[in-house]
């Protein structure tokens, strides 16, 4: 192989390790705030469902009590009954108590029907809330992870660079510029096997002249299909 086509080799190999990295530094600050957005979203979720719990105990409670005062002052009137010396009073004390116990049978309506949602909301609270610390604790060494790798992924991305450009200096300037076009184009690939007699990039049959002098290593060929730069990687066979 030509010494410039195996130097474009290695400028590939270089500069799609800086392309590579890159892209990760570029894209790790919106990781982050997604993955804080779900840690916050599911203490949210959670908190939302503690109150509506909290909420529905505070009303059984009401309830609860409501029901005891109602009951009290049932007892009470019942207790005066045998006090009450006119028929007129005494038809509407027993009124009174009936009135009441209608109430009372509404409160305790209430209340079991209070008592089964409270248990209900207990019990998948309880799930909620190992299943959110277990999505908490997995989010947290997501973000943990990506927050160490902001932190070294500058010291990686200029040692990257400096290879890069250590492998440029070995091509000529024109060239390296054509190559650079296509790399930026093409999204980080602008050198690319043609072993098998296609580019490896885009698929496209090539035509036998085109494999000859690709294979001979001599001259530069850049795929029809796709505009890249060709050559025969010797580690891939035919
Ligand atoms: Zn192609």
């Amino acid at each position: 192989m030509d010494p410039r086509l195996a130097n474009l080799v290695d400028l590939q190999k270089a500069m799609a390790v800086r392309h590579r990295l890159e892209k990760e530094k570029a894209e790790l600050p919106e990781r982050i705030k997604a993955v804080e957005q779900q840690l916050a979203q599911v203490g949210a979720t959670l908190q939302e469902a503690e109150a509506t719990f909290k909420e529905h105990e505070r009303r059984l409670r009401e309830k609860e009590a409501e029901l005891q005062d109602v009951q009290a002052k049932e007892n009470k009137i019942k207790g005066q009954l045998f006090q009450i010396k006119t028929n007129k009073e005494y038809q509407a004390a027993l009124q009174e108590v009936e009135n009441f116990k209608v109430k009372r049978g509404q409160i305790e309506e209430e209340v079991l029907i209070l008592l089964d949602t409270v248990d209900d909301e207990r019990r998948v609270l309880q799930e909620r809330r190992e299943e959110s610390k277990a999505h908490e604790s997995r989010l947290k060494m997501t973000l943990e992870r990506l927050q160490k790798r902001s932190g070294e992924i500058d010291a990686e991305l200029a040692a990257a660079a400096q290879a890069a450009d250590v492998v440029a200096r070995n091509v000529d300037p024109d060239l390296l510029g054509r190559f650079q076009r296509v790399f930026d184009a093409k999204d980080g690939v602008a050198l690319t096997p043609a072993n098998g007699d296609y580019c490896h990039s885009c698929q496209v049959h090539l035509t036998p002249h085109v494999v000859q002098v690709v294979k001979r290593g001599q001259d530069f060929v850049t795929c029809e299909g796709c505009s890249r730069f060709l050559y025969w990687d010797s580690e891939l066979g035919d």
